[in-house]
């Protein structure tokens, strides 16, 4: 499955802390981040990431394009509610189009670990499905 990862700066911490925890299970699958966090999960968490602009210059728009075709399978975004962004109609609109296409989203860690056991169960099968990839193996598919 494809998989994005954003994190807001002050929750960058938090989201290489998840994937490095969550390693095994995210190396099978193909991930997307915005351009800091990517390199972020790279350099510390060692997984291989497809980067994108950083989220005030693009990124997430980037991103919710492939939730607009149907590429994006999971959104794994931890935002900062207690900090102003510049580019916050960029994220509305992201998170937005993740409820147009009911692609699964996690704003936050407890949301964020729930969704990751329900990938590894195969919860998310229904996904390759509705994207069109229904013969793959181990959800990967490049976007
Ligand atoms: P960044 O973008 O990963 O480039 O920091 C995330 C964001 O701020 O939306």
């Amino acid at each position: 499955m494809n998989i994005a990862l954003i994190a807001h700066d002050k929750k960058k911490d938090h989201l290489v802390s998840f994937t490095t925890a969550y390693k095994d299970i995210l190396s099978k699958h193909h991930l997307f981040a915005t351009g800091t966090t990517g390199l972020r999960i790279i350099n510390e968490a060692g997984l291989d990431v497809h980067r994108f602009q950083s989220g005030p210059y693009g990124g997430d728009q980037e991103i919710g394009a492939l939730v607009a075709n149907n590429k994006m399978d999971i959104v794994i975004f931890f935002r900062d509610p207690l900090t102003s962004q510049p580019h916050e109609p960029d994220i509305s609109a992201l998170i937005r189009l993740c409820d147009v296409y009911s692609v699964p989203l996690a704003t936050n860690l407890g949301t964020a670990e729930i969704l990751i056991k329900g990938l590894e169960r195969g919860d998310l099968a229904w996904r390759t499905i509705v994207n069109g990839r229904s013969g793959e193996t181990n959800g990967a598919d490049q976007a």
